[in-house]
């Protein structure tokens, strides 16, 4: 008997999902569609864009208006339905080298834009539908397909890169800490403004087995040891934060929203008024 979960959020028909066993996509896709009916908002209003990837196959498998976009392009694509009509809660699922490579333009210009949907990243360090590929995200000294003596290339942090950006909300989870991560998807998602959560996932298929990472349980709880909740961040030393990811918000401040001072603009122009004039 399928869950109420995904009886309200899923497309039954197109599963099974194709991820492979352990792979950390399904319980970051259960953690969106938990944020949303936690919310309570309605199915009507919820538009759900995804890129290209292994993680943004998510968009095929939920139950709402959904697009499936091309290779690091979801967030124009997010930021045009969320002009066409602002009070969508336009949501964005999309991978680390979906993000930070190919789309990394358009992820450092929405965020400066502060338009607003919510950036869901499913970071699991590595291309994984192309065949393990090192990304944006793959750490110093880890391997990669394409990085067979070691990557050389210093990683991204998304959360830090998108909030320095412009994003008003960015925040980071991870696949085992799922009530916590669920939970900043909320917020994300309520914030008016660019928001993003930059979630760790686990790949044990790629990055697990180039970089002898062990079984897919090895690798969620690696996050379990090594994920610190940013309330118990604050009390601990550099040293002792070395080799932790921080969960939690990394920052929230306010700013005007893209597409409310669009709108302003496009009022003011209605009542006859220029450029500049009050
Ligand atoms: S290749 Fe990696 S990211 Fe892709 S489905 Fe398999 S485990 Fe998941």
């Amino acid at each position: 008997m399928p869950s109420v979960l995904i009886k309200n959020n899923m497309r039954e028909e197109h599963l099974p999902h194709i991820w492979c066993p352990g792979c950390g996509n399904g319980v970051l896709m259960r953690d969106v569609a938990s944020a949303i009916d936690n919310l309570g908002l309605d199915h009507r209003k919820v538009v759900i864009v995804s890129g290209i990837g292994c993680s943004s196959r998510a968009a095929g498998y939920m139950d709402f208006d959904t697009i499936h976009t091309t290779h690091g392009r979801a967030i124009p694509y997010a930021t045009g339905i969320k002009l066409a009509d602002p009070e969508l809660e336009v949501i964005v699922l999309t991978g680390d080298g979906d993000v930070s490579a190919i789309g990394g333009n358009h992820l450092i210009h929405a965020a400066r834009r502060n338009v607003g949907m919510t950036v869901v990243v499913f970071n699991n360090n590595i291309y994984g539908m192309t065949g393990g590929q090192y990304s944006p995200t793959t750490p110093r000294g880890e391997y990669g397909t394409t990085a067979v003596y070691g990557n050389i290339d210093r990683a991204f942090d998304i959360a830090a890169l998108a909030f320095g950006a412009g994003a008003s909300y960015a925040a980071r989870g991870d696949t085992y800490h799922v009530e916590a991560t669920t939970y900043l998807i909320q917020k994300g998602i309520l914030h008016k403004g660019f928001s993003i959560i930059d979630c760790a996932s686990i790949c044990p298929t790629y990055y697990g087995r180039k970089n002898k990472k062990g079984s897919a349980v090895d690798m969620l709880m690696r996050q379990k040891t090594h994920g610190v909740m940013a309330e118990h961040a604050e009390k601990m030393t550099p040293e002792q934060l070395q080799d932790k990811q921080v969960i939690g918000v990394l920052a929230h401040t306010n700013y005007p929203e893209f597409t409310a001072e669009y709108q302003k603009i496009k009022d003011g122009l209605r009542g006859g008024k220029k450029d500049g004039q009050k």
